[in-house]
């Protein structure tokens, strides 16, 4: 056998070496994630961090028992699952979203488990925004919305909603359609803002999409965390969008496991087809004994059920440990997302203001201006409630001194 050593591999130097300088970045204005830079100077100054959207609690105790169960039962809940998922998990969540959004899916088809609603975006995005499509996205939007149509060729096109309710004007959004639409995003209850959509929304948008081959992507990874009595109303309830309409839920907001990277995509099969696709190029399959244990924790509905009274604990016990402060809390509908006006106490950019607010008052939390493209000034900052309450209570002592 040859022993390949590195004189042998070396190649004579012919003066063309590799050039860095060459290469063009496909996301040249994309910066670091600005919550893994928030965590981190929450770490570096042993700040409370409200900034990032993670529980600091773990996920259901029977939940977790199940995972360990199935990671003891063999090598086969260690190998590669079909790439749409489990069956059982399949069939689990057809029968949740007949329960609970009246909607028939048939889980052959119908669904595909993915990591986390983040890979469920990127793959349905990737799956259907052709080089040049127009990708309508409504802002504040989640980070990853914009690069993914961008890194697919298409062409992020921004409806800005407005302070103080931020409210989707359907008629303004109507507006920015044209000819070369593919896709309108959607996401309800409402990554940084907490509002959440009603029938009316729902009804203005799909009255606006009518006779087009318009696809909606409705991110509804906070489905359960929907407060006062509201419902969460799916896009999937309605099927002149469901027909055309692809919604996204996520297993880590659910069962307070962010980590875990679990999620799903639903659409009629002839999108999913693709999405299936893309999937299958890019992960293949989420971990096996993870969706068994999940298809049987799902025969709980009351860990689920539960959610909305658990948040909506959480949101007032903090706004209420918050009554003496100088911030003025918006209305949080659903999440587990509180927004925060601080002109009381301060006119700089909401970007100096976290950093001061962590490194000097011991609480981070996310300016809402990096959810823009073209971020308008305003003095407003988003905390994360999903915090035990002896932790929403010391940051709030925190930032009532302020
Ligand atoms: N959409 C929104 C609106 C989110 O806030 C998040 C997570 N912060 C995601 C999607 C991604 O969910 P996951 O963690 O399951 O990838």
């Amino acid at each position: 056998m040859n022993n390949l050593n590195e004189a042998q591999i070396a190649l004579p130097d012919s003066g063309r070496s590799f050039s860095p300088a060459s290469l063009i970045s496909k996301l040249p204005n994309t910066q670091p994630s600005i919550f893994s830079a928030m965590t981190a100077l929450a770490q570096q100054h042993q700040a409370i961090n409200l900034a990032q959207g993670f529980p600091n609690f773990s996920p259901p105790q029977r939940l977790i028992e199940l995972v360990a169960m199935y990671m003891q039962k063999g090598y086969l809940y260690h190998q590669y699952s079909p790439v749409q998922g489990i069956m059982p998990l399949r069939e689990q969540l057809a029968k949740k979203l007949a329960l609970l959004y009246q909607v028939q899916v048939n889980p052959m088809t119908d669904i595909t488990i993915t990591a986390g609603g983040s890979e469920a975006l990127y793959s349905a995005l990737t799956a259907h925004v052709h080089h040049g499509d127009e990708v309508i996205i409504i802002e504040p939007a989640f980070d990853c919305y914009r690069p993914i149509v961008t890194m697919n060729g298409g062409i992020p096109i921004v409806y800005e909603l407005q302070q103080p309710d931020f409210r989707i004007n359907w008629q303004q959004l109507g507006q920015l359609i044209s000819p070369r639409t593919r896709v309108i995003m959607v996401n309800t209850p409402h990554n940084p803002t907490a509002t959440i959509f009603d029938a009316n929304d729902w009804a203005a948008l799909a009255k606006l999409v009518e006779g087009t081959n318009i696809i909606v992507l409705s991110d509804e990874v906070y489905e359960h965390l929907v407060f006062d009595g509201q419902p969460h109303l799916s896009l999937l309830s309605y099927p002149a969008l469901f027909q055309r309409g692809i919604a996204v839920f996520s297993f880590g907001k659910t069962y307070h496991g962010t980590g875990w990277r679990m999620g799903y995509a639903v659409a009629p099969n002839y999108l999913s087809h693709d999405i299936q696709k893309v999937h299958q190029y890019n992960l293949f399959a989420v971990p096996t004994f993870l969706q068994y244990a999940i298809a049987d924790f799902l025969d709980d509905q009351a860990a689920y059920l539960s959610l909305a009274a658990f948040y909506q604990e959480k949101r007032d016990f903090f706004s209420a440990a918050l009554s003496n402060s100088r911030f003025q809390l918006l209305p949080s509908q659903g999440s587990y997302f509180q927004l925060a006006n601080y002109s009381n106490i301060s006119q700089l950019p909401d970007m100096d203001f976290v950093k001061r607010l962590t490194i000097d008052h011991g609480v981070a939390a996310i300016p809402v201006s990096v959810f823009y493209s073209n971020p308008q000034p305003s003095h407003l900052i988003r905390f994360c409630f999903a915090k035990t309450n002896d932790l929403l209570e010391q940051a709030a002592e925190k930032l009532c001194k302020i």
